[in-house]
């Protein structure tokens, strides 16, 4: 792709929004959003606000409409869309190192999926914003000591103090800047050769020789960079293979800080959301008729919606219609999350009955979601041979219904911790105490990331 036929440095127009469209961008605001922060002081709020609606967009709309285009190709069966990166992302792990293990793990999973099963990959990061949690409860309780819940470090403190859990608008900011940080390693990455295919063998370095998935990796990092040795020979032109294209995502939980930085598109006078290339509504905000689904409906990125089990034929249907009413391909993914128990059951049924009415849509699967479970002594984490099972049933339950299984949605981090139970490494309860960090949901380490590739691969080459 040249510069100039690149969508993404197209002129700058004037094109400005129509009066219905801006006030399309406010009607969430009546309809009582669910998992919204309670900040003591309206002034201080504001004053936040009226910054973060000034400050340069992160993402641009051309590079959204960029993946909406990825995802229509996710959507046709001709890619495949891995989304990795933490449950919560934290200020204080942004950075360098920790982002550039993540970028690796993704991108290695990246090259596993592409080589082994032979697909272009679509690759994205739970990154670059994913701040904000939405808790089953408000409060939580230590030792008889009641505080409000962690939401996420865009709204407080995970510490449990009052004075760390306040709800604070001032985190809105350093979220912002924190996600710019991010983006800008994120594009130094991948537009600065160090995601370059021919790299393949680098990505593996500063990981444990010692993890049973190291050695499968270099195996397959030796075949391609062989076969891309025979092309070269060939002549071919790797121009391509020095930049990647890496994509923003998280969930748009908190829509105040959405809406004040959502910025109108010079070229066409639409709506976008520039704090991420894509975002998605999650199981517990999807309501119809809820402010998270008016809201998304009005911005013109690619987005997802999370869909547990309970999910239903008519949901599905009227999730489009609202979301995507132009049937615009890429528009619309949905990630499914009904967990191992009852994937098999559920999602075969409800493809059946609306899989084919829906082409334009992208079917994803997140297999950690309706797989939490608690430790016998204590920890909020999963079973790896769960989550391969939730992986097996969608694959099984696409090719039943003749739908496209489209891609991956997980939560990983790029360091040797011990969240979840099993893998290669056999992490067993007591191995959880060993280095147990995340702040929120359990996330498959670097060695289970690499091992969900290889079996993933094996389902898509069946
Ligand atoms: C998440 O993705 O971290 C999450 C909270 O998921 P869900 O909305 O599917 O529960
Ligand atoms: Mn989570």
């Amino acid at each position: 792709m040249s510069f100039h036929d690149d969508p993404r440095y197209e002129a700058v127009g004037s094109a400005q929004a129509t009066p219905e469209t801006l006030a399309g961008l406010e009607t969430w605001r009546d309809l009582a959003p669910q998992q919204q922060p309670t900040y003591q002081d309206p002034a201080e709020l504001e004053a936040v606000l009226q910054e973060l609606r000034a400050v340069p967009p992160l993402v641009f709309a051309g590079e959204a409409d960029v993946l909406r285009s990825r995802i229509a190709e996710v959507a046709a069966g001709r890619a495949f869309m891995l989304a990795g990166g933490d449950c919560a992302e934290t200020f204080a792990d942004a950075t360098a190192d920790k982002i550039r293990r993540r970028v690796q793990t993704v991108l290695q999973m990246a090259a596993v999926l592409t080589y082994a099963g032979s697909v272009p990959v679509v690759k994205m990061g739970r990154m670059a914003g994913q701040f904000a949690k939405p808790r089953s409860s408000d409060t939580e309780t230590r030792d008889g000591v009641t505080l409000p819940s962690y939401r996420g470090d865009i709204i407080n403190n995970h510490e449990f103090t009052p004075e760390a859990r306040r709800h604070d608008p001032g985190r809105l900011l350093q979220a912002y800047h924190t996600s710019a940080s991010t983006l800008n390693l994120l594009r130094a990455f991948t537009q600065g050769g160090f995601a370059d295919l021919r790299r393949v063998h680098e990505w593996n370095r500063g990981f444990l020789g010692s993890n049973p998935n190291y050695h499968r990796y270099e195996q397959i990092a030796r075949e391609i960079d062989r076969a891309l040795k025979f092309m070269d020979a060939c002549g071919a032109d790797f121009e391509a293979l020095g930049t990647v294209e890496f994509f923003a995502a998280h969930e748009a939980l908190l829509l105040e800080y959405e809406r004040a930085l959502t910025r109108i598109d010079s070229r066409t006078g639409n709506p976008y959301a520039v704090s991420g290339h894509y975002l998605w509504i999650g199981e517990r905000t999807r309501d119809l008729d809820g402010a998270h689904v008016d809201f998304l409906s009005k911005v013109h990125n690619p987005i997802g919606v999370k869909l547990g089990p309970s999910a239903t034929k008519d949901d599905v249907l009227r999730l489009v219609d609202k979301l995507d009413p132009e049937r615009t391909p890429g528009r619309l993914s949905f990630i499914t999350r009904m967990g191992a128990g009852q994937i098999r059951e559920k999602l075969p049924a409800l493809l059946a009955e609306v899989g084919h009415e829906v082409p334009q849509v992208a079917w994803v699967c997140d297999p950690m979601h309706g797989n939490t479970i608690t430790s016998g002594n204590g920890f909020k984490t999963r079973r790896f041979e769960d989550v391969v099972e939730e992986v097996a049933g969608f694959f099984d339950a696409h090719a039943e219904a003749g739908t496209v299984p489209g891609g991956l949605h997980i939560e990983l981090t790029g360091d040797d911790v011990t969240e979840v139970l099993g893998g290669g490494a056999q992490i067993d309860e007591e191995g959880l105490r060993r280095r147990y960090e995340t702040l929120v949901d359990p996330r498959l380490n670097h060695d289970q990331s690499l091992e969900m590739a290889f079996q993933v691969a094996e389902l898509l080459t069946r």
